[in-house]
């Protein structure tokens, strides 16, 4: 059995999700960001459930509130122990207040900001070891770069000395009466602090620094949401097949262009072998069905369509999963025609339609050397390998 992690007293954290999240996009608020397959708020509940709080309770706007009734939302809250979640309110400390109402008996109260979600299990466990000596404690970041304090016309009026500062990050903490005292004196004071440790030090607290990491970061704009999938997503990679039976008459379009006039491929589509089987390495990539099921020959609105706007489709889709094609690596298996000649301009524009540098693509031609239908020249098939990057 595993021992139980050593934390100094009970203790129950409050996951604040409420945010609208403007800066990140427009019509995101921050409960519903997607990272690595769950979202933002999961990951700081993940983090805090290996130290086995006695409650853990999660902060969202109203409008999030019914769909984590419903799955996945539901499945996900009980997986890291999210028993308890309330509607925030229009600042972020009286959604802290409405998290603290329902959070239990604990001896000592955490409150974590959950667009911060690679905060490690290890800083918080080193945070509550703080608590037990500390009236309050929060983690903290050391400035690595150096500080200029400007004045109203842009220009710098002060250099502060940068190892005296420190960047407030979460969780912060408190015995639970301190932490539920100062929110309630605030709110009778009509006074609105952005952070616990500024509202408890105005309350006569002394508050605790304990270093944490800079990975710890909050996501605050897409470039801080990018910079998160790229530590926390597992690289994505798929494999594509295709094969089209050769008859007589041209153009044959593969890879995006016409190679030649005296043959071309069997298809409902315009037959672009190449295009299919890179689709289906991209929807494999990204967990999606395949290409039958995306675009059915059955279709007839896909009759005769060119490949690079199912191509285009499948680009879309992805992005709106955030996903990107990082890079594509493409055999052509033909013995007629030659497509020697063909493979520079074939790279091109391949490159072009995923969005990729040249040297992010490979287009490689060799024959079947004669060997069964493939060696007749009664077909060409494809074999495509691609991957993916955050979009
Ligand atoms: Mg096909």
């Amino acid at each position: 059995m595993k021992p139980e992690p050593y934390v100094p007293q009970r203790f129950a954290i409050v996951h604040v999700a409420a945010g609208e999240g403007s800066r990140l996009r427009a019509s995101v608020r921050k409960g519903t960001v997607m990272l690595a397959g769950r979202p933002l708020w999961w990951h700081g509940a993940h983090a805090a459930a290996a130290l086995l709080p006695a409650a853990q309770v999660l902060v969202l706007h109203r409008d999030d509130l019914r769909a984590t009734a419903e799955e996945p939302l539901a499945s996900w809250l009980r997986e890291v122990g999210l028993s308890r979640v309330v509607a925030g309110g229009a600042t972020r400390q009286e959604s802290v207040q409405a998290g603290v109402a329902v959070a239990g008996d604990a001896d000592v109260l955490l409150i974590h900001d959950a667009a911060r979600p690679l905060v490690s299990t290890a800083a918080i466990q080193r945070l509550l070891q703080a608590l037990a000596q500390h009236d309050a404690a929060l983690l903290a970041q050391p400035v690595t770069a150096t500080l200029q304090e400007i004045d109203a016309a842009g220009r710098i009026a002060a250099t502060p000395d940068r190892k005296r500062m420190r960047l407030a990050a979460t969780p912060q903490g408190a015995g639970a009466a301190l932490l539920r005292d100062a929110l309630t004196a605030a709110a009778r004071d009509g006074r609105d602090f952005t952070d616990e440790a500024a509202l408890l030090r105005h309350y006569g607290v002394a508050v605790h620094v304990v270093e944490d990491s800079a990975l710890n970061f909050k996501i605050t704009t897409a470039d801080d949401l990018r910079l998160a999938r790229a530590i926390m997503e597992t690289p994505r990679s798929g494999f594509g097949f295709d094969i089209h039976r050769l008859v007589p008459g041209g153009p044959l379009r593969l890879g995006g262009i016409d190679v030649s006039a005296e043959v071309h491929l069997l298809g409902h589509s315009d037959g672009d072998a190449v295009l299919h089987a890179l689709i289906e390495g991209l929807l494999g990539a990204a967990g999606l069905p395949d290409i039958g099921e995306h675009f059915p020959d059955t279709d007839p609105a896909l009759r005769g369509i060119d490949s690079r706007a199912l191509l285009a489709r499948t680009l879309e889709e992805l992005r709106s999963l955030g996903h990107a094609p990082a890079q594509a690596d493409v055999t052509i298996i033909a013995e007629k025609p030659r497509l020697g000649p063909w493979k520079a301009e074939m790279k091109a524009a391949l490159a072009e339609l995923l969005a990729l540098p040249l040297d992010r693509v490979a287009v490689k031609a060799r024959t079947h050397e004669g060997v069964d239908a493939l060696g007749r020249g009664e077909a060409i098939s494809v074999h495509a390998l691609v991957s993916l990057k955050p979009a």
